[in-house]
């Protein structure tokens, strides 16, 4: 393998390599006094919190745990509030529930929440009326309207991003010290969802979700002091360097942590060989995770893992497949075989919405309930066949009544796209879709 990596590494190493998805701000003082501001503020999360993500993260590595990461593709600055936080928090938690039912494992919960701000876009101008504006590019960088001064790249906005993130954050915290029965209830969505559209199926989903919660506290008991159940985690995609760097701190054991979330991830855009996020990665010490698209060939993933992972450490490394229903079967095979060859400790998640995104018929980007079920189902049979195992998965959802993907038997037409569809830039399921989406994996895994 090159030594392209050889260069000893700093948190602005990153600068010396290709950026892409880059933002060009028009005046580079303002940057950089944001830059200076953010770095003298503190950290988000504590590296001891992120140390035991780690150690979770092996744990399913090992088949002893699974981990669940979802939740919005954009978190946006206007969602900062009590109900929507909670709402987040109350979702990720109750499906946990049904996961770990299903999988018959403990479960990580992993929010893509409190900092979710930075998008990648495939097209960096969007034109409407003859218009072009820059592309939204999360409410890190610009706003979503539609007018010049909007999608003007502002630096202030990453103070802004950093305070929204810690007011989350503190909001989660103290959920997570009240009352636990609060946290696994989805009633008043539930409600919402039922008057939108009833069906059996959605009722049969809900009913084992009640279930599972009364053999949770038969079980458990009430649940005021257990740590361990009440565990949440945050990650978001490490996009934006300028913002990651400036929230990576050195922690007490020498070792340098981005301390902005728990768990960053790269996206599939910026999963390039020699690049700046790839080099910004491989320095923090958290557990990361990238996205694997169909285009990366085996020996580039392989490369990549040493990369990332140069002492195979258990927990350090996750890879989030996201190939889409067709193309899962014909690309997962080879990855997982040079994986193995290589003997590289990883674990394998599952995202099977970003694979699957089209256009529908009236112009509006979507999903497919079936398509996002037939990739997770071949994703855990693929996985099986191979003597590997798929040990997470993550999703794009929301506890919000949307109607952004179609299908399921919430049966959300194309034709009703445009009556609930809330989400800033991807498609999400709503609670219904996934708890059915859930529900079906134990089912398949049976056969
Ligand atoms: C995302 O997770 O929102 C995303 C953009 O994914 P990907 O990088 O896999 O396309
Ligand atoms: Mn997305």
């Amino acid at each position: 393998m090159s030594n392209r990596y050889a260069d000893e590494w700093s948190p602005d190493s990153w600068k010396r390599k290709p950026v892409s998805q880059q933002i060009k701000y028009g005046n580079s003082e303002a940057l950089a006094q944001v830059i200076d501001k953010l770095r003298q503020l503190p950290p988000l999360v504590s590296a001891t919190e992120v140390d035991s993500l780690k150690s979770h993260i092996a744990d399913a590595q090992a088949g002893k745990a699974f981990i669940l990461q979802g939740g919005d593709c954009a978190e946006s600055f206007s969602d900062c509030n009590a109900e929507a936080i909670s709402q987040k928090v109350r979702l990720l938690m109750s499906l946990s529930l049904l996961v770990s039912q299903q999988t018959k494992k403990p479960v990580v919960r992993i929010g893509r929440i409190a900092g979710q701000y930075a998008k990648p876009r495939s097209e960096l101008t969007e034109t409407q009326d003859q218009t072009t504006l820059p592309s939204y590019r999360g409410d890190l960088v610009n706003h979503v309207h539609f007018s010049e001064s909007s999608r003007m790249p502002d630096p202030a906005r990453m103070l802004q991003g950093y305070s929204y993130a810690s007011l989350t954050l503190n909001y989660i915290r103290s959920l997570l010290e009240g009352d636990i029965s609060d946290l696994f209830q989805l009633e008043q969505e539930s409600q919402n969802l039922l008057s939108l559209k009833t069906n059996a199926k959605l009722h049969q989903s809900l009913d084992q979700f009640r279930e599972a919660m009364r053999l949770f506290h038969q079980a458990n008991g009430p649940q005021h002091n257990s740590r361990h159940w009440l565990e949440f985690f945050t990650s978001h995609e490490a996009l934006h360097l300028h913002y990651e760097e400036a929230l990576t701190r050195k922690a007490n054991n020498g070792k340098w942590y981005n301390l902005s979330t728990h768990y960053p991830w790269v996206g599939m855009r910026t999963t390039i060989q020699d690049s700046a996020h790839i080099e910004y990665l491989r320095g923090i010490a958290n557990p990361i995770a990238i996205k694997v698209g169909k285009n990366l060939s085996p020996e580039t993933l392989v490369e990549l893992c040493k990369v990332l992972n140069p002492n195979n450490e258990a927990g350090r490394l996750t890879l989030i497949q996201r190939f889409g229903h067709q193309s899962i079967a014909q690309v997962l095979p080879d990855m997982i075989k040079a994986v193995q060859a290589a003997e590289l400790k990883v674990l394998w998640s599952c995202d099977p919405m970003h694979g699957n995104t089209r256009v529908s018929a009236n112009g509006i980007k979507t999903r497919d309930f079936l398509h996002i079920q037939s990739e997770l189902q071949q994703a855990f049979e693929i996985h099986a066949t191979h003597h590997s195992h798929l040990g997470g998965v993550h999703l794009e959802m929301t506890a919000e009544a949307v109607m952004e993907c179609v299908g399921g038997s919430y049966g959300v037409t194309e034709q009703e796209l445009d009556k609930a569809y809330t989400s800033l830039v991807d498609p999400r399921l709503n609670a219904a879709q996934v708890f059915e989406l859930i529900d079906s994996i134990e089912q398949k895994q049976q056969h």
